[in-house]
C-alpha cells in the first residue's frame, strides 16, 4: 500500500529561501517508522533507520552526491494541557499537521504524490510571508505561545537568522506569554540562544529578547547592563548596547561561539562594579576580574558547558581589559611578555575580543586605539618569536631545583620558581635553562639555600 508522503518544514522553508539545508523532514500520512524502513530498503540495504519509538518517528542518514539526514514522522494533531509542552498526540490529516507547526513559513509542504507531485501546499500564506520577510504563526499567537512557548525563542531566533521582522500581534503575544517560558528547560532555551549568539548579526536577537521581556526572565545580567545613569550631568554610556556592538563587531570577523559568548559577557560585571567619584567620574573597578567569576554561575544555569570552552570564556573576560591597558601606560617589552604569558594560544581571540570592544564614536579616540593595538600585535609577534612565550613550560623545574640544593618538595622550591618566572617575563634574563640555572642559584642564596655538589 502507498502511504501519502510530503516534504515538510524547514527543507521547504530553505528551499524557496535559496539556503543550503541537510536536513529533510517527511511527513507520511500513516505509519512514518514503515516508510523510512521502504525509503531507507530502496536506496540503500546497508543503511541503519533508527525508530524513536515514542514519536511514532524515524530517520537514516543516507550518502548521496551530499549527505541527507531524512527524518520521518505520521501526520499528528496536538492538543496542550496548561503546565507542559508536552502535547497529546493523536493520528491526523496533512492538514491537521500544518496547524501544529510554529510559524508560517515553516507549514509549507510539497507533495511526493504521484499525481501531484512537487505541488506546494501553503495554507497559511508562507510564501507570502516568506517575501515579506516576516515571522507569523499560522493560528492565533497567544495560543500558540502559550501552548509550547519555546516558540518565542524560535521567533527570535529565525528573525534574527533570517534577518526577518516578527508581526506585530505575535511580538505583543511573546511579551503578554513571555513568564511561560520558565516552563522550558535550560538545555532547550540555550539551544535557541546560542543560534541567535551564531547568527550574522546576533544583536538583532538580543534587542527582540530584551523588546519583549525575554531577557530579564533567562539572562537578568545581561538586563542589568541597560541605561545610563547620570551624576552631575555626567553619565557612562549604555553598556547593554555597547555589549551587543561588541558581540556584532566579533561576528563579523570570528565564527567562534565561545568567542562571541566572550563578548556578549566582557561587561557582565558593570553594574556590580559601578561607582561615581566626583574626581574621575564612572568607574568600574575590577569588573574584569568580577566578570571572569560570574561566568561559571551563569554557565551553569544556562546549561551551557562548564569546560574548557568556559574556561576560555573566563580567561578573556578577565583578560580583557589589558592590551588597553597596555597600550595607555607604555608598550613594553615587558608588559607584552606578561600579556602572551597570561593569554597563551588564546591571545589571538583576545587581541580581536579588543578590537571588538573600541565602539567609540569618537574617531580620534579610534585611531589612535587601533594604532596602539598595531603596536601591541607587533610587539606579540617579535617577542613571541624571540622567547617563545606563548605555552611556556619553566627551564628549570621543580625537580631540578630540589637536586640543585639537595631539598625536599618545600615551599623555597615554589618561591625559587617564581623568581625565576619573574625574572623572565621582566626580560632580566632570558627563556632558556642555562640563564635559569645561573638565576636559581642566586635565588637560593637569597633564602640562605646552597648549592650541593
Ligand atoms: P532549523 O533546522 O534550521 O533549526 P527547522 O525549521 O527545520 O529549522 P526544526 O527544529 O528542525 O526547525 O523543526 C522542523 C520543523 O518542525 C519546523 O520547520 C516546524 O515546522 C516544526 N517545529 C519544530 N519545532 C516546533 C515547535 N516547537 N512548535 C511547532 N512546530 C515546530
Ligand atoms: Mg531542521
Amino acid at each position: 500500500m502507498q502511504i501519502p508522503a510530503y516534504v515538510v518544514g524547514g527543507y521547504v522553508r530553505d528551499f524557496i529561501m535559496d539556503r543550503p539545508s541537510e536536513d529533510i523532514d517527511i511527513v507520511a500520512v500513516g505509519d512514518g517508522v514503515e516508510l523510512a524502513n521502504n525509503v531507507a530498503s530502496r536506496l540503500d540495504k546497508e543503511v541503519k533507520v533508527y525508530v524513536y519509538k515514542n514519536f511514532g518517528t524515524a530517520m537514516f542518514v543516507h550518502k548521496g552526491v551530499r549527505k541527507w539526514r531524512i527524518e520521518f514522522v505520521g501526520a499528528r494533531k496536538e492538543s496542550y494541557r496548561k503546565n507542559s509542552r508536552k502535547p497529546e498526540v493523536e493520528a491526523g490529516t496533512m492538514e491537521d499537521d500544518q496547524k501544529r507547526r510554529d510559524f508560517t513559513i515553516n507549514a509549507m509542504a510539497i507533495s511526493l504524490q504521484p499525481d501531484n507531485y512537487g505541488m506546494l501546499i501553503d495554507p497559511f500564506g508562507g510564501v507570502k510571508d516568506i517575501d515579506d520577510r516576516i515571522i507569523r504563526t499560522p493560528l492565533d499567537p497567544d495560543i500558540t505561545y502559550s501552548d509550547d512557548p519555546l516558540r518565542m525563542m524560535r521567533a527570535i531566533r529565525f528573525a534574527t537568522q533570517l534577518e526577518f521582522g516578527i508581526h506585530k500581534q505575535s511580538l505583543d503575544a511573546i511579551s503578554r506569554n513571555r513568564e511561560r517560558i520558565l516552563i522550558i528547560s535550560f538545555e532547550r532555551i540555550t539551544e535557541e540562544l546560542n543560534k541567535i549568539i551564531l547568527s550574522k548579526r546576533p544583536s538583532v536577537g538580543f534587542k527582540l529578547l530584551d523588546e519583549t521581556g525575554l531577557l530579564d526572565i533567562i539572562l537578568p545580567e545581561l538586563f542589568s547592563l541597560k541605561g545610563a545613569e547620570f551624576i552631575n550631568g555626567k553619565g557612562h554610556k549604555d553598556n547593554f548596547f555597547h555589549t551587543l556592538q561588541v558581540l556584532d563587531n566579533v561576528a563579523e570577523e570570528s565564527e567562534s561561539l565561545w568567542l562571541r559568548w566572550a563578548a556578549l559577557l566582557h561587561d557582565i560585571a558593570k553594574p556590580v562594579t559601578k561607582k561615581y567619584d566626583p574626581k574621575s567620574g564612572w568607574t568600574f573597578y575590577g569588573h574584569d576580574y568580577i566578570g571572569s567569576k560570574m561566568v561559571l554561575k551563569i554557565f551553569k544555569k544556562l546549561k551551557l558547558p562548564l569546560n574548557e570552552k568556559m574556561k576560555f570564556v573566563q580567561k578573556l573576560v578577565l583578560l580583557h581589559l589589558r592590551p588597553q591597558v597596555l597600550s595607555d601606560e607604555g608598550v613594553t617589552d615587558s608588559a607584552v611578555r606578561r600579556l602572551l604569558f597570561d593569554a597563551g594560544d588564546d591571545v589571538d581571540d583576545l587581541m580581536l575580543l579588543c578590537e571588538a570592544d573600541i565602539t567609540s564614536k569618537n574617531p580620534r579616540k579610534v585611531k589612535k586605539y587601533l594604532s596602539n593595538f598595531k603596536i601591541v600585535r607587533e610587539k606579540l609577534q617579535e617577542i613571541e618569536g624571540k622567547d617563545k612565550l606563548r605555552n611556556w613550560q619553566p627551564p628549570i623545574s621543580g625537580k631540578d631545583i630540589m637536586n640543585a640544593f639537595n631539598i625536599g618538595p618545600s615551599r623555597e622550591v615554589g618561591i625559587i620558581k617564581i623568581a625565576i618566572r619573574e625574572a623572565i617575563l621582566d626580560g632580566r634574563i632570558g627563556n632558556n635553562y642555562h640563564e635559569a640555572f645561573e638565576q636559581m642559584i642566586k635565588e637560593g642564596k637569597k633564602i640562605g639555600l646552597k648549592k650541593s655538589n
